[in-house]
């Protein structure tokens, strides 16, 4: 399948893994990568821009396919060195960036020197407008189904693709609530060129996070996600388990007097992060999309594309080919 997307990027199909804390190392991207869509991998995974720099050498030798990295500038609970890990980015030969959280123009000079090209994560149509405007080469728009951090306004996609095509001239990747042949369908019927997957590679055999986790989100439904630290207007929607069925009662409880030093020992990432090693699914919040409704097995990545791009041959040329000839 060619889009502007696949165009822009070099890749087979249109699509694309998005950063994911935590999971979004090299045995993830490459495998995403050597499967025909593109391999992200996440900058903050990595403890300091040098042990970037390492993922990034390491993820090359497993794949020779071109794959991106992602930068995510939002409040962390311990100041992050975001110039030192642009810059490790750019020195390391890296072509492809995706930012999220908030603008990349600070980092842009940065980027573009390097020829780098930028797709920066949106929650709003103004945002990817701004994007535009700072020399971004495409967005990645995500609805409020989306993982992690959905923004401030909670407008679902079906409504947030079709309003940003209409604003928009470069290319755009649907986001949030992806997951197969029908989303993909569906997002570029709605104006857009590809869609980002998140959620649905981490339930992949290649995803280097323990199997308890893959296995909850074959067994959640669509009701298994909440949202959390909406009173710090830094939503995230993550998997419903303990810890963020605690988070959401300590903000019912503080209500306007919420800070986050009442969260901060129940939100941070340290926690997440033995939820995927240890596969204690209780442990802390990780983020997971709605799409775990649609996610009911733990395919490779490669199995998982190529399904896609199968049923979405189907989708277009068999079922919808056939409702348009019933209408001619
Ligand atoms: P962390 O441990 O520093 O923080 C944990 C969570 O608390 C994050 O969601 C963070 O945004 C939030 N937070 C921290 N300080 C805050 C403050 N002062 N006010 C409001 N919210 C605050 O971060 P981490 O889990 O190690 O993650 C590192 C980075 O990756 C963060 O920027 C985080 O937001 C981002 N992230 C993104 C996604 C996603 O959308 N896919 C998922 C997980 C993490």
């Amino acid at each position: 399948m060619k889009t502007r997307i696949t165009e822009l990027f070099g890749i087979e199909h249109p699509i694309v893994q998005g950063g994911m804390q935590w999971v979004g190392r090299a045995e993830m991207a490459s495998a995403v990568s050597n499967a025909g869509g593109l391999g992200i991998i996440t900058g903050l995974t990595q403890p300091t821009p040098e042990d970037l720099t390492k993922e990034i050498e390491r993820t090359r030798g497993m794949t020779d396919k071109s794959f991106g990295v992602n930068l995510t500038i939002l409040p962390t609970l311990k100041p992050v060195p975001y110039q030192e890990y642009a810059e490790a980015i750019a020195d390391s030969g890296i072509k492809i960036v995706e930012t999220a959280g908030r603008s990349p123009e600070p980092f842009m000079p940065t980027f573009k020197a390097a020829g780098i090209k930028v797709i920066h994560k949106c929650t709003s149509v103004r945002h990817s407008v701004k994007a535009e405007a700072v020399g971004c080469d495409a967005v990645s728009v995500d609805g409020f189904e989306c993982a992690g951090h959905p923004g401030e306004d909670d407008i679902p996609g079906l409504i947030l693709l079709p309003c940003t095509a209409d604003k928009l001239s470069i290319p755009f990747i649907a986001s949030g609530g992806f997951g197969d042949a029908r989303g993909l369908v569906a997002a570029l019927a709605l104006g857009a060129d590809g869609i980002n997957m998140g959620s649905r590679f981490m339930a992949t055999k290649e995803a280097p996070i323990h199997d308890n986790v893959k296995q909850a989100m074959v067994a959640a439904d669509e009701r298994n996600t909440q949202l959390t630290n909406r009173a710090l207007r830094n939503t995230s929607r993550v998997f419903k388990n303990e810890v963020s069925g605690k988070i959401q009662e300590i903000e019912r409880e503080k209500g306007a007097d919420l800070k986050i030093e009442d969260l901060a020992e129940y939100l941070s990432g340290q926690r997440g992060k033995v939820v995927f090693e240890e596969g204690k699914v209780d442990h802390g919040i990780w983020s997971a999309g709605m799409v775990v409704g649609l996610i009911d097995d733990v395919p490779s990545c490669a199995e998982l594309i190529s399904r896609i791009v199968r049923e979405v041959e189907e989708i277009i040329g068999q079922r919808l080919a056939g409702l348009t000839a019933k209408v001619a």
